[in-house]
């Protein structure tokens, strides 16, 4: 077991949809399961889906009130259960982790955990992202808004040496889900990648991975803050603002970069999509090349119109992305670690969440972070 540890902690807690989080202090939880962990938290950053479940968006979730939000965060092993499994023991105090949303507790058994389809989330056999019955940290269970949070060891990355905590914390849900997303492209060195939002808190770190994998980048934004982060980057993509340059204008200057003759061979090989608007959308659909691939991070509540004739006649696959496996959560934090890549991140203390949100809501882009050593 652990050094001795306080009996409390400080805590972040909604107590309702569409209400400020309250701070409490509440006794520390208790690791009970076998593959449970306690981690001291050392950093916690702020997702968009964290606002959806505030504003119950996220019918059902979380599991009941007060709830402590946040499903990317990162901290070190304190304590393990009274009898831990050798998932939990590969694990050892001291161990400074970076937690994802997904998955708590798969149950090992569902035909996901089982057996998963889909090879960018594909785990070793018995736990799945997918899981249809695990819980997730920060939506249906406590997550990492607070000073202690206990964590299933099968959801763990631990974190490599050049990574601060406070630079893990971004990567564990918007670095693994655009990291994944990229990967979805299944592009080869060179091939064209187009990022909608690319000055968001996806984006911007999805310009830094395309470019360090050796694709050839484009960073489509339409608003001046996002837009100036993306270029503030420096990584060698193409930063583009939408509000004055027309994608079918986009598309006639790549092909004369390229080469190229015909119209369908014109444009990008792949674009992400990652606001939730639908001009966004249909300017991303514009860029794509014949048989492109539209790979869909986002879900806006009434969906996205999308053109039959561009997926007839253009062949354009369109694609989700939801998240990456553990494995490819490792690979994208050496990779992050090995290429410098780093969140643009302003950093708050816990007590300092609610104005954290509120800086959200300004849209300068880049990531936000609680940081407990503040
Ligand atoms: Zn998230
Ligand atoms: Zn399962």
């Amino acid at each position: 077991m652990a050094t001795k540890l306080p009996e409390t902690m400080r805590g972040q807690f909604l107590e309702a949809y569409k209400q400020p989080y309250q701070l409490c202090t509440v006794p520390i939880p208790e690791p009970s399961h076998p593959d449970d962990v306690l981690i001291r938290v050392d950093a916690a950053s702020y997702c968009h889906t964290d606002y959806v479940l505030a504003e119950g968006q996220m019918p059902g979730f979380p599991n009941s009130f007060p709830h402590i939000g946040c499903h990317e965060f990162a901290g070190t092993i304190v304590s393990h259960s009274a009898r831990p499994s050798p998932d939990a023991v590969r694990f050892k105090i001291g161990t400074r982790v970076g937690v994802t949303g997904r998955a708590f507790h798969a149950c090992r058994e569902c035909f996901e955990c089982q057996g998963c389809k889909d090879p960018i989330a594909e785990d070793e056999k018995g736990y799945s992202v997918h899981c249809t019955r695990a819980e997730n940290n920060g939506i249906s269970k406590d997550g990492g808004f607070a000073e202690y949070a206990v964590v299933d060891s099968r959801q763990l990355a631990p974190i490599p040496d050049k990574l601060s905590a406070a630079e893990t914390a971004p990567l564990m849900c918007a670095g693994i889900t655009i990291y994944a997303a990229l990967k979805r492209c299944q592009l080869g060195s060179g091939d064209r990648v187009a990022i909608m939002g690319a000055g968001g808190g996806l984006g911007h770190l999805g310009l830094q991975y395309a470019t360090k994998m050796g694709f050839k980048v484009l960073g489509i934004d339409a608003a001046d803050g996002p837009l100036s982060l993306a270029r503030s980057l420096d990584t060698g993509a193409r930063i583009i603002d939408a509000r004055s340059e027309k994608a079918a204008d986009v598309v006639q200057q790549l092909g004369v970069e390229d080469g190229k003759r015909d119209l369908g061979e014109k444009g990008v090989d792949a674009v992400i999509i990652l606001p939730e608007s639908q001009a966004a959308f249909d300017y991303g659909m514009t860029l794509l090349k014949s048989h492109g691939k539209c790979v869909v991070v986002s879900f806006p509540e009434a969906g996205f119109h999308m053109s039959s004739r561009d997926i007839v006649f253009r062949d354009i696959s369109i694609i989700g992305s939801l998240v990456g496996s553990n494995r490819t959560l490792r690979e994208m934090l050496n990779f992050s670690a090995d290429h410098g890549i780093r969140a643009v991140a302003k950093s708050f203390p816990l007590s300092g969440l609610n104005t954290l949100v509120e800086d959200y809501h300004k849209g300068g882009g880049g990531k936000l972070v609680v940081d407990m050593s503040l």
